[in-house]
């Protein structure tokens, strides 16, 4: 699965290039031209990274970062034309991680977004989580997954779901704590969820999807991943 990247823009030119130049290069991309389409799809769509412009019809894009940093540490790269230097600093203190000034160079600002995944995935030593008995293969870098030597496929969510467990094995991960990664910061409640595609992940890679060793239920409390 490609990284899939939120451009938050409202000038319809830039946008435009920013997303033939993404798609063409393998990213997915959503695009919002308000601040609150971009809130809204960045709960909804889990983008691996965020362009942001700052100057946006509806919301300062300071507002976008604090709404999105309330759940979220997806990257964030404002993409401004505000070049003084207290709106950056400004961008970079609510939790931005980069800022580039427009007009921009495109090679450069994709340099920037590959660094920023980077940053955000640090860890290559646990890219690849394997159970014990060799079953299932997870590639966290590649985001695929196999049992017993096939390839399986997985929906984005399920994916999501598979991902935020993988990250963290042996650990007991909360409910709520799951639902907000995985489904977004109104979706804390929505346990049903988890049990369905918890009960999806089983079924596609447990022997027994109805005594699974995997992905273990910690009844009234989450889910722990045991690899
Ligand atoms: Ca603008």
């Amino acid at each position: 699965m490609s990284p899939t990247v939120l451009v938050v823009e409202d000038d319809a030119q830039i946008a435009r290039a920013l997303l033939v130049n993404l798609k063409a290069r393998g990213y997915a991309a959503h695009h919002a031209a308000t601040g609150q389409q971009a809130l809204r799809l960045a709960a909804e769509e889990h983008p691996d990274l965020v362009l942001l412009d700052l100057g946006l019809p509806d919301l300062e894009g300071r507002d976008v970062i604090d709404g999105i940093r309330g759940w979220s540490r997806v990257p964030i790269i404002v993409v401004s034309a505000r070049g003084e230097s207290h709106s950056k600093v400004d961008a970079l203190d609510r939790g931005a991680d980069d800022f580039v000034t427009k007009p921009f160079a495109m090679d450069e600002l994709l340099a920037r977004l590959r660094a920023a995944l980077r940053r955000a995935h640090p860890d290559p030593g646990r890219a690849v989580v394997e159970t014990s008995d060799g079953r299932v293969r997870i590639d966290l870098a590649d985001r695929a997954v196999s049992v017993a030597g096939e390839p399986v496929r997985l929906t984005r969510l399920e994916w999501r779901l598979l991902e935020a467990l993988a990250r963290n094995p042996h650990r007991l991960i909360g409910r709520t704590e799951l639902l907000t990664t995985v489904w977004g910061p109104q979706y804390g409640e929505e346990s049903n969820y988890l049990r369905v595609y918890i009960s999806q992940l089983r079924s596609k890679l447990e022997v027994d999807s109805s005594h699974p060793r995997y992905f273990r239920t910690e009844l009234g409390m989450g889910y722990r991943f045991t690899p």
